[in-house]
């Protein structure tokens, strides 16, 4: 009997629900108590400090060392009021985890005593032991070393532990000794200050002199699969690679039954309303969706915030409901295919571009004059998509986003935009608008009925059904990215958003401004260079089901690269056109755009090996020797009804059962000792590249035939031997 997945299976039954403590205030009175948010900060600084550090939020201004001491000392002792202990820098390293190194606030004295001690320079810069993190070859050649810096545009949170103690955590990015970025937040910083500079200028010269600042904003997706603890540890595969490598799944088209996964079970509920609750003390804004694409897969939908809050918040919430489900007794899967055979988790990435005046530039208006402008950045956005398709692919490359992408039920790796019939419609008709000189505005004219921009219904009808296939989607009044993975940090796809944005942006008004020079009216100007951009941008479009395998045809006919592999996609950080483009607007610069695909090749080495060692021992060790074991309980059964004299053609299906299970497991002992064999040559060759290469086309491949022989076996062996909780067992979660 296997009794370590029936042990888990029994626990996983009859866990009671943890309750959950509802604060008897009202949500305003607790929203953000656990951040040193603007409130906090006025109260407890002196005018002076705290117009320094709302300069700092705002336009990225230094602040000097006084300024950092005050609000050191604010920190701390607001921090100490509500029982922290220790402080921390928080960051992203590029292993797609965050981290923290953490330090007490007391500090001893020469006489032995503690005081309590946090100084500016504390606050401002740490030193954590950086070896232990990703640097794409950075350091190596150099220096060891590298610093946390205070990022002070994101508000310094307590994180309460486990243990019932406390932490003061402080966003920081993170650099190397010598300069270079080795997180995902210091490009996204620079990223959101590029487009602001961009926006702002094509809006000051175009639209409106009031708007002194533009930022994006994004509002992040994100679906989860939750999994019993025990359940969870009886799964090899789960703990060490976050999916599982075998499993069968229920048979194509045939849906799971209802009332395994009917409403949601009370403790999935107690978990929702936990981690809400602490994601609201940390200004998270978030409303939870209650809805389930697959069984046991939820999602959380926060409200959109500027793009650093809204990517640092993502990441804070994906920790916090790490946390809040091991108290639960369960296990929050952030893979983008935990299950094969049942839907994949996306990340969606929700951007548009706000105005400090408060104006959505995405979203369409009444009034002529606003669509126009909201063509513009419309328009611009299509035309930086389809310019750099590959580097928004590149930007969402990782091995776990490899088993969504083009898979049967996520968009596909092709990048296309859906826009809806009736946007559809208006760039149709801005293409079929007659030369610019050809219109010729009579005195009184109104040029915006004359261009055809007055057309634009205000409130487009939401698509969702169809654009559902769609990587990139223009949901009304903001694009969604629906291909970025689940597990991803956001902070990668919307640099790279940005950035293609505001460099088309700014091209943009390189182009309007050959027309204004030539004393061409500013309205036409605009529509004349909009109309040529939907004609170079055309092949992008795409309304129809991007499931289907007409596209994948279709889309190889207009010339858009179909990356289907993370490998692959990210070369495409280092084609001169990427690396002239961010190093241009000091994004990244040519070290930091290698030694980001070097780490991303590297990640997706490591995970793939990883699998591939956990397919080979679980196959052997779990799924060959149980399955010889009750062969030999069949071959015993065989021979005893001979022995009794029962005639053969009684037992002839039980010996075709064990040939099966003969086969099958020869089967996956020579695929194993095959795919040690091309680990093995893969690990060999000394370039990253190269070695990424043969672990996609020389090693992956044995996942699934691997995985074939074990999920036929997993049909034919007792389910009282079988040592793997099974689909239906992991995804029944009450
Ligand atoms: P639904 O998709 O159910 O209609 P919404 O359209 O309100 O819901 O929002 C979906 C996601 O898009 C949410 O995370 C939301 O915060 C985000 N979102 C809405 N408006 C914007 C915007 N202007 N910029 C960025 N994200 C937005
Ligand atoms: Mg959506």
């Amino acid at each position: 009997m296997a009794i370590a997945r029936f042990k888990a299976l029994e626990l996983a039954q009859s866990r009671p629900t943890v309750p959950v403590k509802i604060p008897t205030e009202k949500v305003t009175d607790y929203y953000g108590s656990n951040t040193f948010n603007d409130e906090v900060m006025r109260s407890l600084l002196s005018p002076e400090a705290y117009l320094k550090i709302t300069n700092a939020i705002e336009d990225g201004k230094k602040i000097d060392r006084e300024a950092a001491d005050e609000v050191a000392a604010a920190m701390k002792s607001w921090a100490l009021s509500k029982g922290v202990t220790h402080y921390t820098h928080w960051f992203q390293p590029l292993t797609g985890t965050t981290a923290e190194k953490h330090d007490a606030f007391f500090d001893i004295t020469g006489k032995g005593k503690a005081v309590e001690k946090f100084k500016g320079s504390a606050l401002v810069q740490q030193e954590p032991d950086a070896s232990s993190f990703p640097n794409g070859g950075i350091r190596s050649t150099f220096e060891a070393r590298g610093y946390t810096a205070w990022d002070p545009s994101s508000p310094a949170f307590i994180m309460e532990n486990v243990a019932g103690t406390a932490t003061l955590c402080i966003p920081s990015v993170f650099v190397s000794y010598t300069g270079e970025a080795l997180d995902y937040k210091t490009p996204l910083l620079k990223s959101s200050e590029l487009i602001d500079k961009a926006a702002t200028k094509v809006m000051n010269e175009y639209f409106s002199r009031e708007v002194s600042k533009v930022s994006a904003s994004v509002g992040i997706e994100q679906e989860y699969f939750l999994v019993d603890e025990a359940l969870y540890n009886a799964r090899p595969d789960l703990m060490m690679s976050g999916r599982t490598v075998f499993g069968h799944s229920p048979a194509k088209g045939q849906q799971l039954e209802d009332h395994y996964f009917g409403s949601i079970p009370s403790r999935v509920n107690a978990f929702m309303v936990d981690f809400e609750l602490e994601a609201l003390k940390l200004g998270m804004p978030v409303r939870t969706r209650h809805n389930e694409v697959a069984p046991a897969q939820f999602e959380v939908a926060p409200t959109f915030e500027e793009a650093n809050l809204a990517c640092d918040h993502n990441a804070l919430l994906m920790d916090l409901m790490n946390k809040v489900a091991a108290k639960h007794k369960m296990r929050v899967l952030f893979h983008e295919k935990p299950f094969a055979g049942i839907n994949g988790s996306g990340k969606h990435n929700n951007w548009s571009l706000a105005t400090d005046t408060g104006v959505n530039l995405l979203g369409p208006s009444t009034k002529p004059k606003e669509n126009l402008r909201f063509l513009t950045f419309f328009v611009n956005t299509i035309k930086a998509v389809h310019d750099y398709a590959d580097l928004l692919r590149a930007s969402i490359a990782t091995a776990g986003n490899e088993h969504r992408l083009g898979a049967n039920e996520a968009p596909p790796a092709i990048v296309s935009i859906f826009i809806g019939t009736e946007m559809t419609r208006v760039l149709n008709d801005l293409e079929n608008l007659s030369e610019m000189h050809d219109i010729k505005l009579e005195k009184g004219d109104n040029v915006y009925l004359r261009l055809g921009i007055n057309k634009i219904p205000a409130l487009l009808l939401d698509n969702t059904d169809r654009n559902r296939t769609s990587p990139f989607a223009f949901t009304g009044n903001k694009f969604e990215f629906r291909a970025v993975g689940s597990s991803a940090n956001s902070a990668a796809p919307m640099t790279i958003l940005n950035t293609i944005v505001a460099n088309q942006l700014l091209q943009f008004r390189e182009e309007v401004d050959v027309y204004l020079e030539k004393g061409i009216k500013k309205e036409l100007a605009i529509v004349e260079v909009l109309k040529k951009y939907v004609k170079q941008s055309r092949k992008i479009l795409f309304e129809g089901n991007g499931y289907s395998e007409e596209w994948a045809e279709e889309a190889s006919k207009r010339g858009l690269s179909n990356l289907k592999t993370a490998p692959e996609a990210l070369t495409k950080y280092l084609e001169k056109s990427a690396i002239d483009l961010f190093s241009k607007h000091g994004i990244f610069n040519e070290i930091e755009m290698h030694a980001r695909y070097e780490i991303e090749i590297e990640n997706y080495i490591k995970k793939i090996q990883i699998e591939s060692r956990v397919v080979g021992d679980l196959a052997i060790n779990h799924i060959v020797s149980t399955s010889l074991k009750y062969q030999t309980q069949l071959v015993d059964n065989v021979r005893g009804q001979k022995e009794i004299g029962i005639d053969p053609q009684y037992y002839a299906p039980t010996i075709e059962i064990i040939k099966k299970i003969s086969i099958y497991t020869a089967k996956i002992n020579n695929l194993v000792d095959e795919m040690t064999e091309a680990r093995k040559e893969a690990n060999n060759v000394e370039d990253t590249a190269e070695r990424a290469r043969l672990y996609s086309t020389k090693v992956k491949n044995f996942l699934e035939e691997i995985r074939y022989c074990v999920d036929k076996l997993e049909l034919i062996v007792d389910d009282d031997e079988w040592p793997l909780p099974k689909y239906r067992e992991l995804l029944l979660i009450r």
